[in-house]
């Protein structure tokens, strides 16, 4: 593979970068608090700020937008592959709420990917179009708090026909985005037949979010953190209705849509994990050159050195890892691919923690605070060690394929 950049990514990423610096980080606290102005009053709690409108609308002037649809994709989407989008994502991910200015944040970009792949025309126009103009968000629940929700094959929601709709019956936790007062959409996984082999039992189904029967009960906090405006919801499903033409490519398809949308999503975590922990680590340079503690900066500490040249050597590590997957999605797919996306994801969250962990400790009791942007990253890096599948989920399917593999080739000894 080639390390350089595509020129189409150096003059998106000059202009993603002049973007960053004249309208995101200049507003990096004030579009918090603006949330929390909006968290006093629960009528406000889960309305965006105005803000991220105007912002969004610059960016689509500008051309930063929708830049994580694949080229396979076109004419939705910028025409990028996964390489060329790789570090155009990790600079988003800089920011914790920067990726929806320029409408490339999940959940959104999932559903958007699966309702592109696998949507009727009827999908497309209703739903895809109103999201890839950024006008609305969505949300996906698969996650049941009733069952060990890492085997997506032990989820219970009933999806069953009656006639011309399906009944949904179940509930979810952790529906990230379903909080927002903007969600209209959700893209539900359910069980449509229980006799069915392990693997096709289940089917994804589009629940418009006002539909009767569909309740949000609670929001859920992740690491302390309640993340408005976007939130993670806890969602009842009471004798849903929704048409059967709801229903995403057919009955028994649904996990086979779900490892489809999980592929992308997963690398895209990464991406934006890796922006996170350059972030860390730009700022532990600047912090640790300004702060004097025994008579000098603290960079001047043999130890300190140490930990930024170890931190440095942990996101490179992470980043070109992220780069060979995707170059592997572009070149064989994503089903291919599954072994190095499942290592990137086993290997870019923790190293995101730990390099995030490092910088807290570098700003002192300044680094757990609301005045420096470490606590929250590191809690959004936390749990992505948990969402799309655990660290030890990636661990057991990747090492099963690598002894497979392994026997595979030497079968003959
Ligand atoms: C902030 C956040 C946002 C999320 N957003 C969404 C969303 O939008 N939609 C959605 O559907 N879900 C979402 N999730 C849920 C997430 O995908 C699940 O938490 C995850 O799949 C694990 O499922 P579980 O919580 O039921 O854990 P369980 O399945 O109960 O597993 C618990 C733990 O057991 C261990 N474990 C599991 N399998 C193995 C194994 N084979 N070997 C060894 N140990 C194992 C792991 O450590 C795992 O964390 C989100 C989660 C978080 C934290």
């Amino acid at each position: 593979m080639h390390f350089d950049y595509s020129d189409k990514t150096k003059n998106l990423l000059t202009k993603l970068n002049e973007f960053m610096q004249t309208h995101i980080y200049p507003v990096e606290h004030h579009y918090h608090s603006l949330v929390e102005t909006n968290n006093q009053a629960e009528a406000t709690r889960w309305r965006t700020p105005d803000l991220m409108q105007e912002l969004k609308q610059k960016a689509q002037a500008s051309g930063l937008w929708n830049l994580f649809l694949p080229h396979e994709y076109l004419p939705y989407g910028a025409g990028l592959s996964n390489l060329e989008y790789a570090p155009l994502c990790e600079k988003m991910g800089r920011v914790l709420w920067s990726a929806e200015v320029f409408n490339c944040s999940a959940p959104d970009t999932g559903n958007m990917e699966v309702l592109a792949k696998y949507g009727s025309a009827a999908h497309k126009e209703r739903w895809l179009e109103p999201l890839l103009k950024g006008e609305i968000r969505s949300a996906f629940a698969m996650t049941e708090p009733a069952v060990a929700s890492s085997d997506a094959t032990n989820i219970e929601t009933q999806i069953v026909r009656q006639g011309d709709v399906y009944v949904i019956n179940g509930r979810k936790w952790y529906t990230s985005g379903a909080m927002n007062a903007n969600c209209q959409i959700m893209v539900v996984m359910g069980k449509t037949d229980l006799s069915a082999p392990r693997h096709q039992q289940q089917s994804q189904i589009l629940v418009p979010m006002n539909t009767p029967g569909v309740s949000v009960v609670r929001p859920l906090s992740a690491m302390g953190h309640y993340d408005e405006p976007v939130g993670h919801a806890e969602v009842i499903f009471d004798n849903v209705k929704v048409p059967v033409d709801n229903l995403l490519v057919g009955e028994g398809q649904g996990f086979a849509i779900a490892q489809g949308r999980l592929g992308p999503g997963r690398i895209h975590h990464c991406m934006r994990l890796i922006g996170c922990a350059q972030r860390a680590l730009d700022m532990a340079c600047a912090r640790v050159e300004q702060r004097v503690a025994f008579g000098q900066p603290l960079s001047k500490q043999q130890s300190i050195r140490e930990r930024i040249a170890q931190m440095h050597c942990d996101i490179e590590q992470a980043r070109l890892l992220t780069l060979k997957a995707a170059d592997s999605m572009d070149r064989y797919g994503n089903k291919v691919s599954r072994d190095i996306i499942a290592a990137i994801k086993i290997v870019a969250p923790k190293m995101a923690c730990n390099v995030i962990d490092q910088a807290i400790q570098m700003h002192g009791a300044g680094g757990t605070s609301q005045d420096f942007v470490l606590a929250a990253t590191y809690a959004y890096a936390r749990t992505i060690r948990l969402a799309d599948g655990p660290d030890e989920v990636h661990m057991m399917q990747l090492g099963r394929n690598l002894i497979n593999d392994y026997n595979a080739k030497h079968s003959v000894l």
